[in-house]
């Protein structure tokens, strides 16, 4: 079986338009089909793949834990890897963040994470406040709650009358800012709309103000400028409002620092994780919160009253023990922290400079690079051109994955590619990554 398409097999296949190749195996950077085909996977399938594909230290220890046990329900037990995963992570994390919730999904996380806020201030007195305050453009998963605080119109048009109300103030985005110096006014500017938005709900109604420290893949790594974090978070306790950073896609790692929380001067009351922490061995994420609101919950109402039957078991935190094992015996967020400057610059330097290549930005192994119609004027190409989509086609046959992305110059035009390799990636395969892009991204390609 070289590809499938549908409607072949019995797979509901994501695009139900397009072949996809039956992968056989990964080795590091590297995906191969069953032809011996390769792909450099440059966005590391979803952002997930920290320690690379077939990683035999990584699945043997895996297989040690699941021998001796994968599944207990969290009700019931706890276990050593349980206990070592959350004493590690909190090690790592902002300033207080010291209890861990493990879940199979970033949405999942993102949710009880919520509700754990929720629950807070019920407990507190204050049932009130129930508005969440989140970000445009965002992704905070695809289940409703998740995908109601995600700031990407295209995707709630379908689904819309599921859907929660949520509001929602600008995400920083350099190049269309508007702002005439985005480092030196746009914390200042951020917050002042941050407060206004919370000054509208009503201070005393708002529960959480959710944000990636830096933007996955709603608006291709965006950086906020510096003091924006300390800036909103200001406001924030000034109303006694809570602040939840979600780390799905830029922590473990990802931009050179375990946490972007901690180099980006954000002190949250939440942190969800996932993807990396389980580098595509297990499905992992959770959320790390303060012992301080859990003691809070516990006088209040004895416990936090969110349980899934994945939540806590040894098979998903197993994973997570190995994964973080991997990453300290062999220096991996320092390789990503030095390899990553170098992706970012070799970037800026090759690829910055090609036509219809508005901006290249990012932070350490997470790269975005917006492409658009006129340079001059940051117009776009419109929607029906699927120029994101088919670049990352023309990538896909030039051997290399990238992430596509769209909608984040006015909720529907937009086309943005995204490079996050493997945290394991080589310098020479930095090269081979970019020399292969820059390949795919040189004219002609069609634009109509
Ligand atoms: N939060 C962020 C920032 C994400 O990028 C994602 C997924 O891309 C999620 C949450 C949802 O995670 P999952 O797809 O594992 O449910």
């Amino acid at each position: 079986m070289k590809t499938v398409s549908y409607p072949a097999g019995n797979v509901l296949l994501r695009d139900l338009s397009r072949p996809y190749p039956v992968v056989s195996h990964g080795e590091g950077v590297w995906l191969y089909d069953q032809d011996g085909q390769r792909w450099l996977d440059g966005s590391s399938g979803a952002f997930v793949t920290s320690v690379g594909h077939g990683n035999r230290e990584v699945v043997a220890q895996i297989a040690e834990q699941l021998g001796r046990v994968g599944y207990v329900n969290g009700m019931q037990f706890t276990s050593e890897a349980t206990e070592s995963l959350a004493q590690r992570l909190a090690a790592h994390a902002p300033p207080g963040l010291d209890r861990a919730v493990f879940l199979a999904s970033g949405s999942e996380a993102v949710e009880a994470a919520i509700k754990f806020a929720r629950q807070l201030w019920y407990d507190r007195g204050e049932p009130q406040r129930d508005v969440v305050i989140a970000r445009a453009p965002s992704y905070h998963g695809n289940t409703l709650y998740a995908l109601s605080i995600s700031g990407r119109p295209h995707y709630k048009q379908v689904y819309g009358p599921l859907l929660s109300e949520v509001v929602t103030v600008s995400s920083p985005y350099p190049y269309r800012s508007g702002l005439e110096d985005y480092a030196a006014d746009g914390a200042a500017h951020y917050a002042a709309e941050l407060e206004a938005a919370i000054v509208a709900a009503g201070p005393d109604r708002v529960a959480l103000f959710v944000a990636e420290p830096v933007i996955g893949s709603s608006a291709g790594a965006s950086v906020p400028p510096p003091g924006y974090f300390e800036a909103m978070t200001t406001v924030c306790r000034k109303y006694g409002v809570l602040v939840l950073a979600d780390e799905v896609l830029c922590g473990i790692g990802r931009t050179g620092h375990f946490f972007a929380s901690n180099a980006l001067g954000l002190a949250p009351d939440l942190l969800v994780f996932g993807k990396g922490i389980g580098g595509g061995y297990a499905a992992l994420a959770g959320f790390l919160a303060k012992t301080a609101h859990v003691d809070e919950m516990r006088a209040a109402s004895g416990k936090f009253m969110h349980a899934q039957t994945y939540m806590h078991a040894p098979m998903m935190t197993g994973a997570g023990v190995a994964v973080m094992d991997y990453l300290e015996a062999h220096d991996v967020v320092a390789n990503a922290r030095a390899l990553g400057e170098v992706l970012q610059q070799e970037l800026a330097a090759r690829v910055g400079g090609l036509p219809h290549v508005g901006c290249v930005q990012g932070m350490g192994l997470l790269a975005g690079i917006e492409v658009v119609e006129n340079v001059a004027t940051k117009a776009p190409f419109p929607r029906r051109a699927k120029v994101a989509e088919r670049l990352t086609a023309r990538c896909f046959d030039a051997g290399l994955i990238v992430w596509p992305n769209v909608g984040q110059a006015n909720g529907t035009d937009g086309d943005l590619l995204m490079i996050a390799p493997p945290l394991t990636i080589t310098r020479a395969e930095i090269d081979e990554l970019v020399d292969r892009l820059v390949a795919a991204l040189r004219l002609p390609w069609e634009t109509a």
